[in-house]
């Protein structure tokens, strides 16, 4: 066991001392897909690089110190992450979700799972009466987005995970908006941890990757198993990649953070801005829920014009600011949840969120503040003035 470290040491860290033939500090990327035996039967631990790979076990190792998990295994994607969670689950269980959840999470358990036999329904996780009623006898879990995408509505995670223990089901949290670097589910009581390793985790827009952190022991064994059965594994490149971009996660949230709460107060305040959404304005209803249980309010804004017909102008004049879909990465991305992230979900269903056309949202990146305030400005005024 490595002693208990502070979370900028261990991210600065990730991957330092795994390699035990050079002592590399830089993790060796195995492009193997399988390992020699040194005798019939006997073998280094490593057989098939599906299930062991000594590069994604490094990132693997990394990230669950980061987020305070006892183990993480890590998948392709973040859909594939989510969808391994799911194997936890028979035909004719009952999840209950949080309303306003991610496009790709409400598709795979819409149009996928519900054939399966699993069953999903939708609740606002911050109201703990509506978790309760919707409880039912085949409910077996949670699965929890704080902030929510694109609504940035909060979750109680302390309360959450104390209903869950109470009825004997499992809380699952999809920690991408927050990254460990300002909330740890799994110290709150949470039992699983859900990540796109896609957004903060790998940082830069370069890699395509998922995570799913535990502490639970037998659930380690079966998110393990359900990484080599079903096959959607991180590859040594990714997982280096993944590895490189946890070094610098802490100082990218910081300061993308800092800029995003500058850029708040800046769209909140803006006379075209109809309303702004980011648990870190006192006006947001939940702000001190989101602070009782996070370390910051993060670098994702959403926020609706004060007129619908401006967004596609609004969206085409932006120029430091890139259209494009994701977040986290350390460029600032602006997409239009109604019509790209979320284009699946039915618009009955986003409408019921508060989830309306003239809605975009922001992930704030690392640039200089000036630069992007600058760029939102002249955008805004552009819109306004188009027709
Ligand atoms: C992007 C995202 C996912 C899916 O991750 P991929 O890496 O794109 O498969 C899941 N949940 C949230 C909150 C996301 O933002």
């Amino acid at each position: 066991m490595r002693p208990k470290r502070a979370f900028d040491t261990a991210a600065a860290q990730a991957g330092v001392g795994s390699d035990k033939a050079y002592g590399a500090v830089s993790v060796p990327i195995y492009t193997t897909a399988i390992y020699r035996y040194d005798a019939f039967g006997r073998n280094r631990g490593y057989d098939y690089s599906r299930g062991e790979n000594p590069t994604r076990h490094a990132a693997e190792k990394a990230v669950a110190e980061l987020e305070g998990g006892a183990h993480a295994t890590t998948f392709s994607s973040g859909m594939a992450a989510v969808s391994a969670v799911m194997t936890l689950f028979r035909a004719g269980d009952h999840i209950l979700c949080s309303d306003d959840l991610y496009g790709g999470s409400y598709r795979l358990f819409e149009q996928i799972l519900k054939r399966y036999g699993l069953r999903f329904d939708y609740v606002d996780m911050g109201d703990p009466a509506q978790v309760r009623r919707k409880i039912g006898k085949r409910t077996r879990a949670l699965f929890i987005e704080t902030p929510t995408n694109p609504m940035m509505k909060i979750a109680d995670l302390r309360g959450a995970a104390a209903i869950a223990r109470e009825k004997g089901i499992l809380s699952i949290v999809d920690n991408t908006f927050m990254s460990p670097a300002l909330q740890r589910p799994l110290s709150l009581g949470i039992d699983v941890v859900v990540h796109s390793a896609t957004k903060f985790l790998g940082g830069h827009n370069d890699l395509v990757g998922g995570a799913v952190v535990v502490s639970d022991p037998s659930l380690a064994e079966k998110m393990l198993f359900a990484q080599k059965a079903v096959g959607a594994v991180l590859s040594p490149w990714d997982a280096w990649l993944l590895l490189r971009g946890l070094k610098t996660l802490h100082l990218r949230v910081g300061r993308a953070q800092e800029n995003a709460a500058a850029l708040a107060r800046f769209l909140s305040g803006h006379p075209f801005v109809r309303k702004t959404f980011y648990p870190g304005l006192p006006e947001h209803p939940r702000a001190a829920t989101h602070a009782s249980q996070a370390d910051g309010p993060g670098s994702i804004i959403s926020f609706e014009l004060s007129r619908e017909r401006a967004v596609p102008a609004f969206l085409s004049a932006l120029k430091t600011v890139l259209l494009a879909e994701s977040l986290g990465g350390v460029e600032s991305l602006v997409t239009h949840p109604a019509t790209m992230t979320h284009a699946d979900i039915p618009p009955e269903e986003q409408a019921a969120v508060g989830l309306t056309p003239a809605l975009v949202r922001l992930s704030v990146g690392v640039e200089r503040m000036d630069d992007l305030e600058k760029d939102l400005a002249q955008a805004l005024r552009k819109a306004k003035s188009s027709r």
